[in-house]
């Protein structure tokens, strides 16, 4: 078949590459893409929110499989166009995508299914929300309750913070909810309406500084398996979580189909969800993909016509690790630009693929940084502790003098099993 990619950033380019290396995988297309796609696939110049335009060059190119990276096009409703228009899509409806774009709506299914998560309430008036802080204790987490890009959550350490947070919102709808001690990890499963399956785990790097310190980011690092979700803890986190939303969408006439990405905090009481993501993470997917054994196109079209099951998907037992270099400035302004070289060398590191993120190519042929985030470089090893001797001896080798990077990706789970 015949695949469209949608999507420009890091996990589209592992993607890509996933794809590429797919029997089932015949000519490969991505919108809009990137210099590092370009590597696997052509580019087309079309908006991929605009799900008009998907469908019409996916028409024109006879794509048997629209796969979606990002979650912008999915909440714009490109997966329904191209469901309308009889093309199998990796991804969710937009009435499904609420579970990403909405954090009200997924509490709300939280609390009718019995699901673990924080204690919440959904509010949108600011005095009742002053008012609602007094049924929570310290630390309390508020956010906003829409697509905020991972800007619209404050987790207040002080009455005064939360109150702030409260009041910046200037009465639109915010979720406040109890604070969760533990440690947080991701699962990613596969889901077409009341199936669901696990696929990987993983942990991620939010911050942009070391020892998890300093803004949030888009995300500067992350290794997959997560071995703090062990076999115990994600069996649960699928029985008690991810099954009964699957079953839940479907009932509600919204079936889920494609990646759901549980955000989960490893409480004292067992797994609770903080959110859902209904796409891959970024740059949890560039850890994953380099581990898929199989073909990705077949096992993403099962999931797009429904027929999970049929293709198992096949998980290596290396571990890998996904450094990030980012352009300085970032996650504020980032200086754009700055030059790349050397990504051959990188290379050249046993079990090393430098994906691209932010980056473009200049009419000399020079590689340019025009991007936060501009290269992920992933690393597989027999150990974690392998994966990252690699990641970093291909980081060090890269030449992108206006980058930066953090040095400690990995560290709590190296700390435990150095
Ligand atoms: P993301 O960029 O991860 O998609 P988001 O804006 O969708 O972020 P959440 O994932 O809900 O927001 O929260 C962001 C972060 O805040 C979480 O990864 C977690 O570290 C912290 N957090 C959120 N809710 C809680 C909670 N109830 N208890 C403790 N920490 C929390």
């Amino acid at each position: 078949i015949n695949i469209l990619l949608l999507g420009s950033g890091g996990r589209e380019d592992a993607l890509a590459w996933g794809l590429r290396q797919s029997p089932s995988c015949a000519e490969l297309f991505a919108a809009p893409g990137n210099p590092g796609i370009a590597r696997w696939a052509e580019c087309l110049a079309i908006d991929p929110s605009d799900p008009a335009q998907v469908v019409a060059s996916a028409v024109a190119r006879n794509i048997g499989l629209v796969v979606v990276g990002p979650e912008a096009p999915l909440v714009a409703g490109v997966a329904d166009a191209c469901r309308a228009a009889g093309i199998a899509v990796f991804g969710p409806d937009a009435a499904a995508a609420m579970l990403e774009g909405s954090k009200g709506f997924t509490k709300d299914l939280c609390l009718a299914e019995g699901i673990p998560t924080a204690r919440f309430v959904r509010i949108a008036d600011t005095d009742a929300a002053l008012a609602a802080l007094d049924d929570f204790g310290l630390p309390v987490v508020v956010k906003a309750d829409g697509l905020a890009a991972g800007k619209g959550v404050t987790v207040a350490m002080t009455r005064a913070e939360a109150e702030d947070a409260v009041r910046e919102a200037g009465g639109a709808p915010l979720v406040i909810e109890e604070f969760l001690e533990g440690e947080e990890a991701s699962l990613f499963a596969l889901v077409d309406g009341e199936t669901a399956i696990p696929l990987a785990s993983a942990q991620d790097h939010k911050r942009v500084g070391e020892g998890d310190t300093g803004p949030n980011t888009g995300g500067m690092g992350a290794y997959s398996p997560a071995p703090v979700l062990t076999p115990e803890l994600e069996a649960r986190a699928m029985e008690e979580i991810v099954r009964p939303t699957a079953r839940a969408m479907a009932r509600a006439g919204t079936p889920f189909s494609g990646l759901l990405y549980a955000g989960l905090m490893l409480t004292a009481e067992g797994p609770k969800l903080i959110e859902y993501n209904v796409r891959f993470g970024d740059p949890e997917c560039e850890a994953i993909v380099p581990r898929l054994k199989g073909d990705l196109a077949a096992l993403l079209l099962s999931v797009a016509e429904g027929r999970l099951g049929e293709v198992v998907p096949e998980l290596s037992d290396q571990h890998s690790m996904t450094v990030i270099l980012a352009a300085e400035g970032y996650p504020g302004t980032p200086k754009k630009g700055g030059t790349i070289d050397a990504i051959e060398a990188a290379e050249r590191v046993p079990g090393v693929t430098v994906f691209h993120a932010g980056t473009a190519r200049h009419a000399s042929g020079a590689l340019l940084s025009v991007g936060g985030r501009v290269l992920a470089v992933t690393a597989l090893g027999d150990t974690l502790a392998e994966a990252r001797a690699r990641a970093y001896q291909a980081v060090d080798a890269i030449d992108f003098a206006d980058g930066f990077h953090r040095r400690d990706i990995g560290w709590r789970e190296l700390e435990r099993r150095p």
